[in-house]
């Protein structure tokens, strides 16, 4: 890895001058104070600094970028606004391509219900400028008013609306994506159609591996004709989990089923004051959306059976003020946890929903084991738990222990017959578990499909692909990296 590493520092003053001069020069950050803050991004667990960070502003930019760095073989990493949470938009030495400069909607074409975005649009702008039109772009990550558009079809963000609208492929009708070799591949376009193998969805969720994607046509949803928001109030976690299921059971598709628990409710509400009970020991935040009259009949089904399981009667959001704040204190939740912890490690598993009460239990030991406290935020309807493990960096070996912690409860997930990750990524986190969720076979084909693309494995290398398996592995890895 050193040999490595000093090829890299040997051609990267050639390949910084080779940026300097291309058409339109581009912005180059060499400073190492400008550096320092490409170096990591939403994981500060894993750090490492870029040799420099290059700001195109269009395709033909990013196609001369990358044909540098392949010239030079020089690893490049596309970055967006650089909240992924496992450790993927950072480069060890290479080329950073910040994407930044890239935030144009290009078009908005309402008769075919799509917009072409380049990759740097912020996720809400696109719904904030559809909006007055009826539209908006589904995909919510909670970092929606940062991350880009880019970055989501990168990781294949999800969000509180998953549960009905799905993931951010689901939105995807077209890609240009520039690949390590500088060669610009055009994917599907402004409808959907079925013609032979479809590469967007391997493009998609690839974390940056198998090339920039320059530019997205997005699908635009029609905004629902009503939505209603409830909050579901519990004395226990396991009685709010039971309920996700029960509620699913029954019929009802809410657009949303969130679980919010204690220690989550006690910093939203130290920061954002939403309104959530600071005596409840969870609660559900639930949103049936769609036609009135459906929305009604289901509202009405949804209080009869969550009537005798409650500890306080369902609240509905009254209006457009009241639902927005209900939803700020769930989208800031993380963002809150500053008032309990100089630190968190925030998790993202998944699980069958109908474990979701055992998984939580497990988790909550587990948090005891390891002397830490873990906050739980769930996308509950879909299984997809984020744990946010509180330490303090400052106390010795308490990194660790969040780590060791974190582990734990991903090994978890898998045992209960879940996923390593919903939505956030494997990136530098978790590469060296995902022997322990996948076959060798499946590995084997994975990474042959990446060679195909990036046969030098310049684009966002160390991502994604195991380096050698077992977490003892992960463990040393993190731990070398933690400042
Ligand atoms: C508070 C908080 C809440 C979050 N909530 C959610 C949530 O609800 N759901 C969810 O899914 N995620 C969530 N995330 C994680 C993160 O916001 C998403 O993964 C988001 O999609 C990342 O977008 P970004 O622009 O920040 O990408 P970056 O962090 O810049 O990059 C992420 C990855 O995508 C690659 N990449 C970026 N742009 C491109 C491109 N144009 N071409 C190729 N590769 C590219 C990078 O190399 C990297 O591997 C949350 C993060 C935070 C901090």
């Amino acid at each position: 890895m050193n040999e490595h590493l000093n090829n890299i520092s040997n051609t990267l003053s050639k390949v910084i001058s080779d940026l300097h001069a291309l058409p339109g020069h581009p912005t180059v950050l060499t400073h190492p104070d400008e550096l320092e803050l490409y170096s990591c991004d939403g994981l500060k667990l894993h750090t490492t600094t870029p040799g420099c960070v290059v700001l195109p502003a269009t395709t033909t930019d990013i196609q001369n970028i990358v044909r540098i760095c392949n010239r030079y073989k020089i690893p490049f990493t596309a970055r967006g606004a650089g909240t992924s949470l496992s450790g993927g938009a950072t480069s060890e030495g290479g080329v950073i391509i910040q994407l930044s400069r890239m935030n144009q909607i290009v078009e908005i074409d309402y008769p075919n219900r799509c917009a072409i975005v380049q990759p740097g649009v912020v996720n809400a702008y696109l719904s904030l400028m559809t909006r007055p039109n009826g539209y908006h772009f589904a995909p919510d990550p909670s970092s929606q008013i940062v991350c880009t558009i880019g970055g989501n079809v990168a990781e294949n963000a999800g969000g509180p609306h998953t549960l009905k609208y799905g993931v951010t492929l689901n939105h995807i009708l077209g890609l240009t994506v520039v690949l390590p070799d500088g060669e610009i591949l055009k994917l599907g376009g402004k409808f959907r159609y079925s013609t032979g193998m479809d590469l967007i969805p391997i493009m998609t969720g690839s974390e940056g591996t198998l090339g920039v994607v320059s530019e997205i046509i997005v699908n635009l949803e029609p905004l629902p004709k009503t939505a209603r928001t409830f909050l579901l109030i519990f004395d226990e976690v396991a009685k709010a989990t039971d309920m996700v299921s029960e509620i699913l059971e029954a019929g009802i598709i809410p657009a949303a089923l969130e679980m919010i628990d204690k220690l989550c409710i006690q910093a939203v509400e130290s920061t954002i004051k939403a309104g959530y009970p600071i005596s409840a020991e969870a609660v559900l935040l639930l949103e049936l959306d769609g036609d009135p009259l459906t929305v009604e009949s289901d509202s009405q089904k949804l209080r009869s059976i969550v009537a005798s399981k409650l500890s306080e009667p369902m609240r509905e959001a009254q209006n457009q003020t009241d639902r927005a704040l209900l939803w700020k204190g769930r989208k800031h939740a993380a963002g809150s946890m500053g008032r309990l912890s100089p630190a968190y490690y925030t998790n993202d598993g998944v699980v069958p929903r109908h474990r979701l009460t055992e998984t939580l239990s497990e988790i909550y030991r587990i948090g005891q084991y390891h002397q830490l406290r873990v906050a739980n935020l769930c996308h509950a309807g879909d299984g997809n738990i984020h744990p946010l493990i509180l330490y303090n960096p400052q106390k010795s070996g308490e990194t660790q222990r969040s780590v060791d912690c974190s582990v734990q409860i991903l090994k978890t997930c898998l045992d209960f017959g879940g996923s390593l990750t919903g939505e956030h990524g494997i990136g530098a986190e978790k590469k060296d578990l995902l022997p322990n969720m996948y076959s060798e076979l499946y590995l084997y084909y994975a990474e042959e499909i990446r060679k195909i693309f990036n046969p030098h494995n310049l684009a966002n290398p160390g991502k994604i692909f195991p380096e050698s398996g077992g977490c003892g592995e992960f463990r040393s890895i993190i731990k070398r990296t933690v400042r």
